[in-house]
């Protein structure tokens, strides 16, 4: 994903500032992607199903089902997704929105006691709060929190920022302080075996069992998991107080004041966050009774947490295990019709083919030293600053070299780097975690489940179903606790079941038969043994044993600093830059992060080539040169209208609907000739485009002020002094809303009903769209 988003971003820059390279003597760059594997999208990889239905699905319009093995959710569209842009925008692929209510079903099969699992996640996220005050004091921006109205207006507030300058200050110090806690320590990596599928011979009918419980909303849904959002609020309660106030009993003798202290347990040399976590959950339960269901519970949340990381929670940093806090998208998380690795492929291919290479596997990076300086070794034949090896033999001369080889890989020394790598870039290699989350996938000729749910959570038991001994839970905990249901996506009755923590290795070393009877015991507890048969294809992930990962993401070891994300994305010299997903510290571990990572990468080689992109100042132009471009934009636009009609001789500027609000609105409607192109383009593309429903939604007062504009604008005219041109559209509007709030109920009740009719029917148009993904 970062290398495709980087070469498609170079390309881009390359094509559009092609007048800057001429300027500077330099043609036009080849950008060339080199991929170990014989497939693009890395851990983005919808996989083919084997078995293929004879009748797809009428809705399902793609070319094959697929099973999703890696990156799979989209964190919300809203709020800056850059995937927005990609696959709304530009891709138009179709996806489905997750619904976030769930049930959790227990070891017996039944939904959990909806009060008993509030109470059970308060006290969860009360552990979470209580240990957040240990996190790294993260620099605050100079400025936090500009004034909306300000912003809005595009406008500068004369005296912003300096009221957080001290706690700025503050922060840096105690970051400094957390930095000399740790030295580096960390070594762990698995064994090899493939990523595998299974077929069983014989596929079996069910009937559809309906689910009729309630279910619950997920818990905050944290990266793309439903992990804990992080609450960041100190402890203002005594600990007994306030699982008092969750509606907990507090045990016979614990008095409202009594407290809970983590601190010697955050001392603690080598100290965790799964350390601190079992130490809290064992002085709450000096408070109040635990029961096993209780136990099972808590540690259906531990190991959701431990899906968002991929590690067992024992070895995530306490300081810095939720670093990306706060810079969630928002929206509801979707999945990609068809498979997300649509938008590794359409990077690729549109608007025209990148140069990829395929099988090429990199073994060594010869990069000339940190200052650029002559190349040792093999490399003094070559005059290029950076010259690849591959694994069979070859090599390849290059200016810049974008790493985007996995952290797993770079931790498991597979590729040389000459010179070595420099301490400050190692020290990050080693402290930063890397861990593994697998899945189960089975597809089957009927559904058996609720279709309409998206996610179902499974509590799992300890060997000692009765233990009250939280040590006991961590093997299972992760074991399918959380599944999906990806129907709709896949194209075939799909569930995908998640291994998380310390049950995501153990998977590695199962066999398919194991998993595969195991998931269908589980299925079989909750929908009924008569009602799951064995599953008609199966595929097995392991993402640990695959060389070109050896993990699954990324994740804030327990030595980690607080600089090692930057420190990651920080090339070596001139020459060498990197990218991915474990190189972006506020979107660590996701498909976003790895893209954004990507177009950094590309702004660092673009940069060293030309010189800084000139950002225009201002940014924004102020508010009367905005106004006369757009006239200007307009009397052009009429004249372009004018000459066109003229010249077809279908028309004139008088009788063609040329006016200047006719321009105006051509001017509003018209997209781009690019934008054009990569619109015809990306719908002939195989994923199927979904359309966006015209927005229909306007408020009463829009639809007043639109059919009122004439009206208002001779009102501003007649009021103006002789020479002052025409009225703004601002001013026009100042009009309009004073006549709307001048209006009587009488005169605003057509407008109110229309934009009632046209909210319900566009309302309508989202949900049919919505039922068609
Ligand atoms: C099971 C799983 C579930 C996930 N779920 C989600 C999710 O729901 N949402 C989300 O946002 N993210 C998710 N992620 C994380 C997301 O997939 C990754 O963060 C992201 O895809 C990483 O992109 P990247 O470009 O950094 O690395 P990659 O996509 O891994 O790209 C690195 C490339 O380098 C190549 N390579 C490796 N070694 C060599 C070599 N020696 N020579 C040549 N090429 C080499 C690889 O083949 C690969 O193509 C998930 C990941 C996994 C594994």
């Amino acid at each position: 994903m970062a290398g495709l988003g980087c070469a498609r971003q170079l390309h881009n820059l390359f094509k559009q500032h092609g007048d800057l390279l001429a300027k500077l003597g330099l043609e036009e760059p080849n950008v060339i992607v080199l991929e170990g594997r014989s497939r693009i999208g890395g851990r983005v990889y919808s996989r083919s199903l084997q078995v293929q239905p004879r009748h797809r699905h009428p809705e399902f319009h793609q070319s094959r089902c697929i099973a999703e093995m890696g990156g799979m959710v989209v964190t919300g569209f809203d709020r800056g997704n850059p995937m927005n842009v990609l696959i709304r925008g530009q891709l138009g692929l179709g996806y489905h929105a997750l619904l976030s209510t769930a049930t959790i079903y227990d070891i017996d099969g039944n939904p959990v006691d909806a009060k008993r699992d509030r109470m059970v996640e308060d006290l969860f996220n009360e552990c979470l709060d209580r240990v957040s005050k240990y996190k790294f004091k993260v620099p605050l921006p100079k400025i936090i929190e500009g004034n909306r109205d300000y912003i809005d207006q595009r406008r500068d507030l004369p005296s912003e920022g300096h009221q957080t300058i001290a706690s700025v200050e503050e922060n840096a110090a105690a970051q400094k302080q957390h930095a000399r806690r740790f030295d580096d320590v960390e070594a762990v990596e698995r064994q090899i075996s493939e990523q595998s599928q299974f077929a069983p011979a014989t596929p079996n009918l069910v009937r559809e069992r309906e689910t009729t419980c309630e279910g619950r909303e997920m818990p905050a849904i944290k990266r793309f998991s439903q992990a804990h959002q992080p609450p960041n609020k100190p402890a203002t309660m005594t600990a007994a107080l306030k699982l008092k106030t969750l509606g907990w009993k507090l045990k016979p003798g614990v008095g409202e004041e009594q407290d809970i202290d983590l601190d010697p347990a955050a001392s603690v040399p080598g100290t965790t966050l799964g350390s601190v976590v079992e130490d809290a959950i064992r002085q709450f339960g000096d408070l109040v009774d635990l029961s096993a269901q209780d136990f099972r519970l808590l540690n259906w949340h531990i190991a959701n947490l431990e899906y968002s990381n991929a590690v067992n929670h024992d070895r995530l940093s306490l300081f810095g295990w939720d670093i990306d806090a706060g810079n969630e998208w928002e929206g509801k998380h979707s999945m990609i019709i068809g498979g997300y690795q649509s938008v590794p492929r359409g990077l690729m291919l549109c608007p025209t083919p990148l140069h990829v290479r395929k099988q090429m596997v990199v073994k060594k990076v010869s990069y000339g030293g940190p200052d650029g300086a002559s190349l040792p070794g093999i490399c003094k034949a070559h005059k290029s600053p950076v010259v690849i090896e591959f694994e069979d033999g070859s090599t390849f001369d290059a200016d810049y070299v974008v790493n985007t080889i996995p952290l797993g890989v770079l931790k498991h020394g597979d590729v040389e780097f000459d010179p070595p790598l420099p301490q400050w870039k190692l020290g990050p290699i080693t402290r930063l975690g890397y861990g593994v989350l697998n899945k189960i996938i089975l597809t089957y000729r009927q559904p058996f489940w609720d279709t309409n749910r998206d996610i179902f959570g499974v509590l799992r038991e300890p060997d000692n179903r009765f233990s009250l001994d939280q040590e006991q839970y961590a093997k299972h905990r992760g074991r399918m606790f959380q599944w999906f249901n990806v129907t709709k996506t896949t194209g075939v009755p799909c569930l995908i079941a998640l291994m998380a923590g310390d049950a995501a290795l153990d998977a590695e070393k199962d066999s398919n038969d194991k998993l595969i009877a195991e998931a269908t015991s589980v299925l079989q507890s909750v929908f009924g043994a008569q009602n799951v048969p064995e599953p008609i294809e199966a595929v097995v992930t392991r993402w640990a044993s695959d060389r070109f990962s050896r993990g699954s993401y990324s994740s804030a070891g327990p030595a980690m600093q607080l600089d090692d994300y930057d420190a990651m994305a920080r090339p070596v010299g001139r020459h060498l830059h990197f990218a991915g997903e474990h190189t972006i510290g506020t979107h660590p571990a996701t498909v976003h992060g790895a893209y954004l990572s990507g177009l950094r990468a590309a702004s660092e080689i673009f940069e060293e080539l030309v010189g800084p992109i000139k950002v225009p100042v201002p940014l924004f132009t102020p508010k009367r040169s905005v106004m006369r471009t757009t006239k200007r934009k307009l009397t052009l636009d009429e004249e372009r209208a004018t000459a066109s009609n003229g010249s077809s001789g279908s028309n004139n500027a008088n009788s063609g609907g040329n006016t200047p609000n006719d321009a105006r609105a051509s001017v509003r409607r018209r997209p781009e000739v690019p934008e054009l192109r990569v619109e015809e383009h990306t719908l002939k593309q195989p994923a199927g485009r979904r359309q966006q429903p015209p927005r229909l939604d306007d408020s009463p007062y829009e639809l007043f002020s639109e059919a009122n504009y004439q009206r208002a604008s001779k009102i501003c005219e007649q009021s103006r002094r002789p020479g002052k041109g025409p009225p703004t559209p601002e001013e026009v509007r100042a009009v309009t809303s004073k006549m709307w709030r001048k209006a009587s109920i009488e005169e605003r009740l057509p407008y109110a009903e229309e934009a009632s009719e046209r909210s319900d029917k566009y309302e309508a148009l989202v949900q049919k769209l919505l039922r068609e993904a």
